[in-house]
Protein backbone atom coordinates (compact mmCIF):
# COMPACT_ATOMS: atom_id res chain seq x y z
CA UNK A 1 0.00 0.00 0.00
CA UNK A 2 1.41 3.33 -1.16
CA UNK A 3 0.62 6.38 1.88
CA UNK A 4 1.19 10.33 1.41
CA UNK A 5 3.11 12.24 2.84
CA UNK A 6 1.84 15.39 4.22
CA UNK A 7 4.35 18.18 3.23
CA UNK A 8 3.39 20.68 5.71
CA UNK A 9 3.01 18.34 8.82
CA UNK A 10 4.43 15.26 7.70
CA UNK A 11 1.32 13.08 9.03
CA UNK A 12 0.74 9.65 6.89
CA UNK A 13 -2.68 10.21 4.11
CA UNK A 14 -4.34 7.71 2.96
CA UNK A 15 -4.78 7.77 -0.54
CA UNK A 16 -6.71 10.86 -2.04
CA UNK A 17 -6.86 11.97 1.94
CA UNK A 18 -6.61 15.19 2.77
CA UNK A 19 -4.43 16.27 5.92
CA UNK A 20 -6.81 18.33 8.54
CA UNK A 21 -4.25 21.19 7.75
CA UNK A 22 -4.94 21.53 4.82
CA UNK A 23 -8.35 21.37 5.60
CA UNK A 24 -8.56 23.88 8.20
CA UNK A 25 -7.18 26.43 5.33
CA UNK A 26 -10.07 25.90 3.20
CA UNK A 27 -12.25 25.89 6.02
CA UNK A 28 -10.57 29.64 7.21
CA UNK A 29 -10.89 30.52 3.33
CA UNK A 30 -14.51 29.31 3.33
CA UNK A 31 -15.16 31.10 6.27
CA UNK A 32 -13.79 34.26 4.72
CA UNK A 33 -15.82 34.12 1.98
CA UNK A 34 -18.87 33.55 3.45
CA UNK A 35 -18.14 36.90 6.28
CA UNK A 36 -17.88 39.05 2.95
CA UNK A 37 -21.04 38.33 1.34
CA UNK A 38 -22.92 37.98 4.19
CA UNK A 39 -21.60 41.97 4.89
CA UNK A 40 -23.78 43.03 2.51
ZN1 LIG B 1 -0.82 18.17 7.46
Amino acid sequence: MKYEKCEKCGAHLDHGERCDCDKEKEYRAEAEHTKKDDNK
